[in-house]
């Protein structure tokens, strides 16, 4: 082959796709198996095989070691037997220049073939040096590209990560509010209750002063019986509201529904709120539009009708109009209470059946309430299967509505077992009744009502000495106290139930507790009825007489 044919075949080998077939020419060129090319890497300094080159080794560390070996510009040569790993090829041959190898397979090369191929080395050299450059440029691109691709995936995730940690933070920030919030509603409730307190306590002192300094004075004893009477009255009602907060939020409350006719029920609330609003100036006006049924729990109901006519009368200015409304619509029966008041700002309707809300605590206390009301007439609403809904126009006026199922009996209703007040046996018209209290003041003032009701009694202030004397005096009744020192009273009930002389006296609990599990342990004790404190002495009077 002429030089220039030579050259113009080693010149091909810069076509990448047409290499193998390139090499495989200039190795008939030289009569040899097969040539390879070998570039220097400028940073490592080593040869590396350049690509696209047939290659049959396998490249064990043998023939690795020849490559490293065949290090500074000359010739180096080894048999292939000797190479582990190697091909057919009995032998390699490796002209090394500065930055170029040339690898000729198997046989001696063709000298004269040799010496132009040398002699264009250089050239061949400078071609694949450029093409590895090249490569090794991609490769950092690459190596760059796939960084900058996972320095976005991780700032994506980071990012991700950083609106999970805000809305963690946002969130954990509002839980804490609400926390706050309801920690000032405690305290605020904690001011108002002290409050609520303080103002008949010293109605109550003030009262007890004139008794004690005008003992002869018949109207002045009497003024402050009456004083007596509301304060009691008062503080009785806001222990109610209290417990009936505590007991609803645990679930305690349970109802005692019965077939009633709404009208007539609300009748009886309106009748009993009249006074209230009259004395203040409101007109409170009654309307039944249509008759409506509904199985309800009567006290409950009742309740809660009250607790919005009382709020209609308090937070509205007179001379206002209060107008109640009772109606069937679809299969509710609907109660409305509608006024001309103050009204509530819109944006705190949501929260006015929340316990302990009230919309300016400060302007509210004239009004006096400890902003349970609502939150106990709703719970008890939705006991009944039904609702209270609220609309309201700021110094308008506002409208409660109240829905619950009409006729037939809502099914979550809980029916209460008929209690043993029901079935209490009748008193003797003046009976032996011995009371037992530890608290004497009670005691005391319950005998003087007993006695003025014409029956005869005792006091014994402890369990033990309820059972001597019970056993001496043989009482018709025994007023027992259940929160006694040492011997509660359901062991004092057990005890005389199991004593011959005393088994069939009528025995009425009184307790502070008045749940359905506390009427339960009374019962099964052997108490006859159970009256909660403080006891209502209208209620003790009927079942003293009953007949
Ligand atoms: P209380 O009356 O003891 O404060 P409630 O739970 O009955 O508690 O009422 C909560 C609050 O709702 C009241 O403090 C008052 O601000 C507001 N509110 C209730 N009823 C009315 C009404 N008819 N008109 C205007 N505001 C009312």
């Amino acid at each position: 082959m002429a030089g220039s044919e030579l050259i113009g075949l080693l010149a091909r080998l810069a076509d990448v796709g047409a290499r193998e077939a390139t090499a495989r020419e200039v190795a008939r060129a030289l009569a040899v198996d097969r040539v390879m090319f070998f570039v220097r890497d400028p940073e490592l300094g080593s040869l590396l095989p350049a690509s696209g080159f047939p290659q049959t080794l396998r490249g064990g560390a043998v023939w690795r070691a020849f490559v490293r070996g065949c290090a500074g510009p000359g010739r180096c040569e080894a048999d292939l037997d000797e190479l582990e790993g190697s091909g057919p090829e009995p032998h390699v041959i490796a002209y090394v220049q500065a930055d170029i190898a040339l690898f000729l397979f198997g046989r001696s090369p063709n000298v004269d073939v040799l010496d132009t191929v040398l002699a264009a080395l250089p050239l061949v050299g400078g071609m694949l040096r450029a093409e590895h450059a090249a490569r090794l440029a991609e490769g950092r691109a690459a190596v760059a590209r796939a960084t900058g691709r996972h320095a976005n995936d991780l700032a994506t995730a980071l990012d991700a990560a950083r609106v999970d940690v805000e809305r963690a933070l946002a969130e954990s920030a509002r839980l804490n509010g609400e926390l706050e919030e309801r920690d000032r509603r405690k305290d605020d409730f904690l001011a108002m209750l002290g409050h609520e307190l303080r103002n008949p306590m010293a109605a109550i002192s003030g009262a007890i002063e004139v008794m004690r300094s005008e003992p002869d004075d018949r109207e002045q004893l009497r003024r402050a019986r009456a004083i007596l009477e509301r304060q009691a009255d008062q503080l009785a009602h806001l222990v109610d509201d209290l417990l009936d907060v505590a007991r609803i939020t645990r679930g305690k409350i349970v109802l005692r529904p019965e077939p009633l006719e709404v009208g007539l029920l609300v009748q009886r609330a309106v009748d009993a709120a009249r006074a209230a609003a009259q004395a203040k100036g409101h007109r409170l006006t009654f309307e039944v539009h249509r008759r409506v049924d509904a199985n309800a729990d009567r006290t409950r109901l009742e309740q809660i009708v009250t607790n919005l006519l009382t709020n209609a009368t308090k937070y509205t200015n007179p001379p206002g109009h209060i107008r109640v409304v009772v109606d069937q619509v679809g299969n509710d029966a609907v109660i409305s209470v509608e006024d001309d008041g103050i009204g509530i700002p819109e944006h705190l309707l949501p929260r006015i059946f929340d316990a302990f809300h009230q919309v300016d605590p400060a302007i509210d206390r004239g009004a006096g309430g400890l902003g349970v009301g609502l939150t106990v007439a709703s719970r008890l609403a939705r006991l009944h299967n039904g609702r209270i809904e609220v609309t309201s126009t700021l110094g308008k006026g506002s409208t409660f509505t109240l829905r619950i199922p009409a006729q037939g009996a809502p099914s979550a209703i809980a029916v209460e077992k008929p209690s043993v007040e029901s079935v209490a046996a009748p008193t003797a018209a003046r009976a032996r009744i011995l009371v037992v209290d530890d608290n004497t003041d009670s005691a005391e003032m319950m005998l003087a009502l007993l006695e003025s009701w014409g029956h005869e009694g005792e006091h014994v202030a402890d369990g033990r000495a309820a059972i001597e004397r019970a056993v001496e005096m043989r009482p018709d009744i025994v007023l027992l106290d259940i929160g006694l020192p040492g011997m509660d009273g359901f062991e004092v009930a057990a005890r005389l139930r199991a004593e011959p002389t005393t088994k069939s006296a009528r025995i009425l609990a009184l307790s502070g507790y008045g749940q359905e599990s506390d009427r339960v342990k009374s019962r099964a004790a052997g108490c006859d009825d159970h009256l909660v404190k403080p006891v209502d002495m209208a209620l003790l009077k009927r079942k003293l007489f009953a007949s």
